[in-house]
């Protein structure tokens, strides 16, 4: 058995995480400030004997004897990392070097959840893990995606200097059940907005592209990389290459749904990246011929069930 912490172990990815390694026979320490995360999200867990909860700010130390840390915690949508951008900045920042810190102390391998936004609107496509990025320092996003490429900057340097051991992860956009319904990504949003019959809000005309990663996909991967060979420090990309417009996604929720919903057209946010498409090569040579498993029209159906059992308060 080992003791693992898992830093926003409350949130959307964390509390898949969680319940995934606490099934594995772990023990679980989950830590989380609430900010988009939720205690509903982690309440099946709460009675199990080897699953501990702790209220905590990663931007604060924190000290426990563990054998391995997942670190999760900062806000994941542009609406809740652009809340507070100088919060996010100390999250990435501050968090990796307390997170880095503890596994130093006690001897934890250490894994960092990145990001395909260290890629910001590619000029490379699709993405490898050695292209460096397109990314505005000063833009409305750059509080997350120069916070996660300072975080990565840490985590190698930790490891180089201190000889910790690190993983990192670059994770594509991933959806699922527990994300929040007033997150604000496009996956809840559109499916939230055809569940209520409400206009489905497409930013901009709708031809960017993204592609869509089922949450059981990553946490596979994530467990994967966390025990990949030693010396493999990543990154690594991890996320579905099969790419969809926003056009496309609305068009297939409605479908699913059912909904009368119509589309409306609103203004693209500043720096939105056009394209996003990860190479998986590097992943399925070093995690065992990791790949996506679930295609987007089923991760959906689990996702739409999900939605509609919460919208109805059963
Ligand atoms: P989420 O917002 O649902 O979860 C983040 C969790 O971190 C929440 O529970 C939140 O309360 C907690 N948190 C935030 N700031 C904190 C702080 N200072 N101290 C302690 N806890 C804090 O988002 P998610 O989708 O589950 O993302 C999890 C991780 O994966 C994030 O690091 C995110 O950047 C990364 N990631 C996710 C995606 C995706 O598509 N889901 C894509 C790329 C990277
Ligand atoms: N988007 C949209 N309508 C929404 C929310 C998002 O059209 O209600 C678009 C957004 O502009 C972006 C894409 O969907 O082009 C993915 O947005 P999300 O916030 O989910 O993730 P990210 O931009 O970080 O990849």
């Amino acid at each position: 058995m080992k003791r693992i912490l898992v830093t926003g172990g409350a949130g959307f990815v964390g509390s898949h995480l969680c319940e995934r390694l606490l099934n594995e026979g772990n023990e679980i320490i989950c830590l989380d400030n609430y900010f988009t995360g939720s205690k509903r999200n982690i309440e099946h867990l709460m009675d199990h004997h080897y699953f501990e909860l702790v209220r905590h700010d990663i931007t604060n130390p924190y000290m426990a004897e563990v054998d391995e840390i997942y670190n999760l915690a900062c806000p994941a949508s542009p609406v809740h990392y652009q809340h507070n951008p100088i919060k996010t900045v100390k999250t990435s920042v501050m968090g990796a070097i307390n997170m880095l810190g503890l596994a130093k102390r006690v001897g934890a391998k250490i894994l960092q959840a990145s990001t395909s936004e260290v890629y910001g609107d590619p000029a490379v496509h699709p993405q490898p893990e050695s292209y460096w990025g397109n990314v505005n320092p000063i833009g409305l996003r750059s509080c997350y995606d120069e916070g996660k490429r300072c975080a990565e900057t840490l985590f190698m340097d930790y490891h180089n200097q201190n000889d910790v051991d690190v993983k990192i992860i670059r994770i594509f956009n991933t959806y699922g059940p527990k994300m929040h319904p007033q997150d604000g990504r496009v996956v809840s949003n559109f499916i939230v907005q055809a569940l209520n019959g409400d206009d489905i809000t497409i930013f901009g005309n709708g031809t960017q592209t993204r592609s869509f990663q089922y949450v059981d996909d990553l946490v596979e991967g994530m467990h994967r990389m966390m025990n990949s060979r030693d010396g493999f420090v990543g990154p690594v990309n991890i996320g579905n290459p099969i790419e969809f417009t926003m056009l496309e996604l609305a068009k297939e929720v409605i479908d699913l749904t059912n909904s009368n919903s119509k589309i409306t057209f609103l203004p693209l946010p500043q720096d939105d990246p056009l394209q996003r498409q990860p190479n998986i090569s590097l992943a399925k040579k070093e995690l065992d011929g990791w790949e996506p498993k679930v295609h987007l029209k089923e991760g959906l159906g689990h996702t739409i069930k999900y939605f509609d059992k919460l919208l109805k308060g059963i």
